[in-house]
């Protein structure tokens, strides 16, 4: 399969914003490469070697809130004893599957904020690895990968996306190519952080449109954490309607009841992890 480049937008002028944003993702890509390349790099967290998997030293790798036993179609963790999931039966989602390899908790979530918020493209390699290493034999189902997209002016505004990032190691991992370009936002929305879950769905109802290439395929749809579900639950849709065959969410973190307190407990108010 190829590997589709960025979607061409030829009928939108090239703005400074979006220059300067290409050209800051391209140095902090460079950055977290040369920096990921050097020998004896300390730990993520702790600053020991880092003898375990990518980036970690073995201790704080197996330290990591890794999710445990959860709902095959949405992620949320599954009491033990359970034989379906609360959460579905309120409302399926659109998208066939879901897997998070963290709880959204202490520090994973600390690291997804460091990547999303600072300019810490290195994290995007750390916990890629760590989603293909937890994905294991899953992606065998997938065709190509697809990052959650943002829109172009906050894109621009940022400089880089990280579901995007992170997307492209898993297609480094996973011998699943990136299908960057099929999936794009067709209007800006309000960002997520601090909406409920009935305001979030309105918020990126409509908002995705996908390239009719998807057709026919399975898709990895991968963002950075799950929340409520509904922007990944819109995305899916664009893509099912552009004739996608199966829709599999694939995020570093799923936000449970647990992790929610844990988060709110930890972040600052009016910041949260601002995606649905
Ligand atoms: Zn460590
Ligand atoms: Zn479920």
């Amino acid at each position: 399969m190829r590997q589709y480049s960025e979607r061409p937008r030829s009928c939108q002028p090239a703005r400074p914003g979006k220059v300067y944003g290409a050209w800051r993702a391209a140095a902090l890509r460079l950055l977290a490469r040369v920096v990921g390349s050097l020998p004896a790099q300390p730990c993520v967290l702790c600053l020991d070697p880092a003898d375990g998997p990518a980036g970690f030293c073995a201790a704080c790798a197996l330290d990591l809130p890794w999710a445990s036993a959860a709902c095959g179609r949405c992620a949320m963790p599954l009491p033990a004893g359970a034989t379906g999931c609360g959460s579905c039966s309120l409302r399926m989602p659109s998208y066939q599957a879901a897997f998070a390899a963290f709880d959204y908790s202490f520090p994973v979530d600390q690291l997804v904020r460091r990547l999303k918020y600072h300019g810490h493209l290195a994290h995007s390699r750390n916990l890629g690895a760590l989603l293909a290493q937890a994905g294991g034999g899953r992606s065998a189902g997938i065709d190509g990968w697809v990052p959650v997209p943002l829109h172009r002016e906050r894109e621009a505004r940022r400089g880089y996306n990280q579901a995007l990032e992170i997307a492209r190691e898993l297609a480094a991992r996973t011998d699943r190519p990136l299908l960057d370009g099929l999936l794009w936002r067709a209007r800006a929305t309000r960002t997520q952080a601090g909406l409920g879950a009935i305001e979030r769905r309105a918020n990126v109802q409509g908002a995705f449109r996908a390239d009719p290439r998807v057709k026919g395929l399975s898709i990895g749809l991968v963002d950075d954490v799950l929340t409520t579900g509904s922007t990944a639950d819109a995305a899916a849709r664009a893509l099912q309607a552009a004739g996608a065959r199966r829709v599999e969410v694939w995020v570093v973190a799923r936000v449970s009841g647990r992790s929610g307190r844990a988060r709110d407990r930890r972040t600052p108010p009016g910041r949260s992890n601002g995606r649905g």
